[in-house]
């Protein structure tokens, strides 16, 4: 899943977990992890996080590689916020085929401005992890989570300084694998993400990807179709 911050990847990742039942994997949601739980990793990489920079290709190569071989990922996954980097893409491509899986990239298109409004707007759950925005995803009760009740938290790297430092690498590091991806990659998706709720959103995913679902077993075929799901506001390379 792939754009940038404020993009709503971790939003269309969650309705992609629902809809093929596998797991998502957000480097930003297990190096926050590591923050909290005060670990090594967790302490050598806060000062980084805090300030919108990226960490080591290394170590989320290494966190990556450790998730992707656990059992619940053997009908495939998400990846969320990785790879950020040429050196993460060219590690993704070789993880990958070491477990036997074909990427699929969608890249969520968002206007710049409409990023900025969305990313100092966001508040999360601390419980259950559900994302909410102001204009585009209101909690029925401000500043309370519709699902459990606890009161809704800014992340700290959702802060206006923060988030341009955060805007500012993926312009540099992150938006440039689009044209790797071009090359390397012909399951690439393009999807207008900036106008749309969510679930208008997660509907030309799912038509982009109905085109390459194996029919028998609901999960991602092997085969190279994904010329053929061209949709509204969908483009496939
Ligand atoms: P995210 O929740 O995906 O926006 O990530 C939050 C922060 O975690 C980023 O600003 C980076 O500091 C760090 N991070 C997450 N994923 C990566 C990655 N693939 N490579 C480097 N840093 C990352």
């Amino acid at each position: 899943m792939f754009g940038s911050p404020g993009s709503g990847k971790g939003t269309q990742s969650k309705f992609l977990v629902e809809w093929l039942k596998i797991p998502q994997i957000s480097t930003g949601d297990m190096l926050r992890e590591h923050i909290r739980n005060g670990t090594e990793v967790g302490r050598a990489i806060a000062g980084r996080m805090r300030a919108g920079s990226l960490v080591s290709d290394d170590l989320v190569n290494q966190l990556v590689y450790e998730r992707i071989h656990q059992q619940d990922c053997e009908r495939g996954f998400i990846l969320d916020g990785y790879p950020r980097t040429p050196a993460q893409a060219q590690e993704m491509m070789r993880l990958l085929s070491g477990v036997g899986a074909r990427e699929v990239v969608i890249h969520l298109v968002v206007d710049y401005n409409v990023i900025i409004s969305r990313m100092t707007g966001r508040r999360v759950c601390p419980v259950c992890g559900t994302l909410y925005n102001a204009v585009s995803r209101p909690p029925k009760v401000e500043g309370i989570c519709d699902l459990d009740g606890s009161v809704l938290a800014i992340r700290e790297d959702d802060r206006e300084d923060v988030v341009r430092e955060r805007l500012t690498q993926y312009e540099a590091s992150t938006r440039p694998l689009i044209e790797y991806f071009r090359k390397a990659s012909n399951r690439l998706f393009e999807v207008d993400a900036s106008k749309d709720r969510p679930e208008v959103v997660f509907g030309k995913i799912q038509t982009a990807l109905t085109g390459i679902l194996d029919q028998t077993s609901g999960v991602l075929s092997s085969s190279v179709v994904g010329e053929k799901a061209a949709a509204d506001g969908v483009a496939a390379r």
